[in-house]
């Protein structure tokens, strides 16, 4: 077989960026993402050694992909990622490394993170009002959030986005504080549609549809289209305020999605791949990982990622927990 050294699927896209679960774990407990009772997690034998994902991100960067992003869970939550990146970093000095994460651990470890030269961060926060905060994590403490903000911005992290799933009923009042917050903090805002992924969770009456959230903005009228951010900059639409020069991203990862565009791949926390975010269907490669086997990894892994569907409305089974895959 011919050498690959970019991964398409069938549609001829182009897979170029990895998703990959450091852990399933979280230290928070949100309404929206866990069942009260919790999730049974992972043990660590069940899921990848650091060095079984930098094998894998080796074989995946051999493929062609450019951009690695750590999720969970929350990715913080496992000991040794940031030292593992630093490592990574070493070795792959012109990928891009990003990480989505709660925020709440940054603090102790954002110093680290700007060695690795991390390029973008992520981060979850759908209110600011801390008892909502409070309550809708059922652990967390919003100051915790501030301070792991201030932490990367010290530390001299760039590229910081701040992502609100907005709830009809919960957040949707919050989006002129979201955006002063976001101006004040110099974040990118970036208002995402509420997922249908589990049935029990999501409620056709909470979901607000992307155009009606651009909609509701502050000074209507003054937000133009600024283009959207394909390739492994991810699905937002962005505008900006000709009034004030702010800027706001939109995911209508529902009502508009961006299958045609996707140039995305998942791993979950046990190595399973994981071609579409609906898909259930999954490629278990913590096997062949193990064996060191890099012939025979990338054989799986094109084999898997030419299955890739067209658009998840073909698969979508509407109960995905995202605690497990990362979003
Ligand atoms: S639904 Fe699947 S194919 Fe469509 S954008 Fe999401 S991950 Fe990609």
């Amino acid at each position: 077989m011919a050498e690959v050294k970019e991964l398409r699927d069938g549609y001829g896209r182009r897979l170029n960026y990895l998703r990959i679960s450091v852990t399933d774990r979280c230290n928070y407990r949100c309404l929206y993402c866990m069942p009260s009772e919790g999730v049974k997690c992972l043990s660590h034998a069940e899921i990848l050694r650091y060095e079984d994902i930098k094998f894998l991100c080796r074989v995946f960067r051999g493929l062609g992909v450019e951009k690695f992003r750590f999720t969970g869970g929350e990715p913080l939550v496992r000991r040794g990622l940031v030292s593992f990146m630093k490592e990574l970093r070493e070795e792959m000095p012109d990928v891009k490394m990003a990480m989505t994460t709660n925020a709440s651990l940054l603090g102790s470890c954002a110093r680290e993170l700007a060695e690795a030269r991390i390029d973008s961060l992520n981060v979850s926060l759908d209110t600011l009002d801390a008892e909502k905060f409070a309550k809708v994590t059922r652990v967390g403490s919003i100051d915790a959030v501030f301070e792991g903000i201030s932490a990367a911005k010290a530390a001299g992290i760039k590229n910081i986005k701040l992502n609100a799933v907005l709830i009809r009923g919960f957040n949707d009042g919050e989006v002129p504080a979201l955006l002063s917050f976001a101006r004040r903090e110099g974040l990118l805002l970036r208002l995402i549609e509420f997922m249908p992924l589990q049935e029990s969770i999501w409620k056709k009456d909470a979901f607000i549809v992307g155009r009606d959230l651009l909609a509701a903005l502050p000074e209507g009228a003054a937000w133009e289209k600024s283009g959207r951010c394909g390739g492994s900059d991810g699905p937002a639409e962005y505008y900006v305020n000709r009034k004030t020069g702010d800027k706001i991203g939109i995911i209508a990862a529902v009502s508009n999605h961006f299958c045609k565009s996707c140039n995305r791949l998942r791993v979950s926390a046990e190595g399973k791949l994981r071609t579409c975010l609906f898909n259930p269907q999954e490629t278990p490669l913590k096997e062949v990982i193990r064996r060191r086997d890099e012939r025979l990894l990338r054989e799986v892994i094109v084999a898997a990622a030419a299955e890739k569907p067209r658009c998840w409305d073909v698969v979508n089974n509407g109960d995905i927990k995202m605690s497990g895959i990362g979003g």
